[in-house]
């Protein structure tokens, strides 16, 4: 992706759909939720990168019970804003998620794909329990059948960016979350 100028870029971000304190908001809820189920025992905060990286940094300040954090890399292959469908795990875990509680933090789920793709993968490691907390949910745009355990936000279809979410790796350093300009 390519601009012309700094106001092309700009233009870009059609209206902010979730705000900064908002975001915040929702975060310490979510934390106060994780702490108040876990009770103590060890976690393993498994974001998915690259859109989760800032929830996660967010959402992990917010936890007060032993966790630790691990990273994997899944690409959703799209074609402009359109999922192509193809999910390719690009970086594994390190951990032996066997001795963990697992959480899988997402920044949004959209056909579900990556999300299925992702935790079977988790689940054949055999976690002691495996739970998804996701920052955005579309369900309307849904293909395969997946639940999230926690959404922090339900959104139309629409794509945005923002707080960790791009567009040709672009947008993630805004504060808060963003309807995209497709002109
Ligand atoms: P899914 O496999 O559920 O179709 O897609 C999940 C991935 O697609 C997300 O982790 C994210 O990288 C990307 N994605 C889906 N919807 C959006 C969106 O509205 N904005 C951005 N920036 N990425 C999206």
């Amino acid at each position: 992706m390519e601009f012309e100028s700094i106001d092309e870029f700009h233009e870009k971000i059609k209206r902010i759909i979730i705000s900064e304190e908002e975001i915040k908001a929702a975060v310490k809820k979510a934390g106060e939720m994780i702490n108040s189920s876990y009770d103590g025992r060890p976690i393993l905060l498994v974001s998915i990168l690259k859109g989760s990286f800032i929830f996660l940094s967010d959402l992990c300040r917010e936890i007060n019970v032993p966790c630790e954090i691990g990273f994997m890399a899944a690409k959703s292959y799209y074609e402009g804003t359109q999922s192509s469908g193809i999910v390719k795990i690009t970086m594994d875990l390190q951990q032996d998620v066997s001795k963990y509680h697992v959480i899988i933090v997402e920044d949004i789920v959209d056909t579900g794909r990556t999300l299925k793709d992702v935790a079977k993968l988790i689940n054949s490691r055999n976690p002691i329990s495996l739970n998804v907390i996701t920052l955005l949910d579309k369900p309307d745009r849904r293909i395969v059948d997946f639940k999230v355990d926690y959404s922090l936000f339900t959104i139309p279809d629409l794509f945005v960016i923002g707080y960790g979410l791009d567009c040709g790796e672009y947008f993630r350093n805004l504060p808060y979350i963003a309807e995209f300009s497709e002109k």
